[in-house]
């Protein structure tokens, strides 16, 4: 049963020094973590020169009645609206999201970015957090690699490696837009929202080489280099348009993505 002092070792183990990082963690996938999910945090915080969580709150969405064609969205069905939460600064992050990433954002001295559904939380990584637009919501992990900043998934796999999403961004790949509840009663478009994530374990062979791996209680611990996953992934969308996308035939946005890579291809 790892504590607080165990999870710093190993975190040092990773020798990634004053590093700042982008966290994804499975709280669950350490077996039992003495002090749990504050543990966890203070331990990232000592370990690493930042720690930054995405803290996404996807209750806020709404459906509006109309939008740009070929969005994955079917603007007749709004009957979820009713179930939406308007976005306010202090919201919970999803539950999606783990106890750990929600943790880090109550942390006193944590800051958080501005978007009402792809928000991020971090601490001693201002500049980053401070980096994101509406149109822009990767631009904190876009100023990470800048500072050559690491991936790091806690028990968990690339399906939930955000930082992909950015370099499907930046090789052109198709983006989304969405609709965010305000307290004030307005839809907020926001544009430059991502595909689909289910599919982004098939990166792993590409990145492998540069990974670093430790275990942690019952968890397996990856760490990689942003700047080298960032472009290993746009290497893999430039060979193949259609790579990373899932095979669920229901999926409307790796559909979507498909439909614009068949259209451009025509162009
Ligand atoms: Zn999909």
């Amino acid at each position: 049963m790892p504590n607080f002092n165990d999870l710093i070792v190993s975190f040092q183990t990773l020798e990634l020094q004053d590093k700042p990082v982008i966290a994804h963690a499975s709280l669950r996938a350490f077996g039992h973590v003495e002090g749990g999910p504050d543990a966890v945090v203070t331990a990232l915080i000592y370990a690493f020169g930042g720690v930054m969580m995405p803290t996404h709150t996807y209750k806020t969405m709404v459906t509006p009645e109309g939008g740009p064609a070929n969005n994955a969205i079917n603007y007749s069905r709004r009957e979820w609206n009713r179930h939406a939460v308007p976005y306010t600064k202090d919201m919970s992050a999803d539950s999606l999201m783990g106890s750990v990433a929600e943790n880090l954002r109550q942390r006193p001295e944590a800051k958080r970015s501005m978007h009402p559904i792809l928000s991020f939380a971090g601490v001693n990584v201002d500049d980053a957090i401070g980096k994101q637009t509406l149109e822009n919501p990767f631009a904190p992990i876009l100023n990470l690699a800048d500072q050559e900043g690491w991936v790091l998934l806690m028990g968990v796999d690339h399906t939930v490696n955000t930082s992909i999403h950015l370099a499907e961004r930046l090789a052109k790949r198709k983006q989304f837009t969405r609709w965010a509840l305000l307290d004030d009663g307005k839809q907020q478009a926001c544009p430059g929202f991502p595909g689909d994530s289910s599919g982004f374990q098939a990166i792993e062979p590409d990145v492998r080489p540069y990974t670093r791996s430790i275990q942690v209680g019952e968890a397996t611990v990856l760490a990689l280099p942003l700047r080298i996953l960032i472009a290993k992934t746009m290497d893999r969308i430039k060979k193949d348009p259609l790579a990373l996308l899932c095979q669920q035939a229901e999926c409307e946005r790796c559909m979507a993505v498909r439909e614009h890579v068949r259209v451009r291809a025509q162009g």
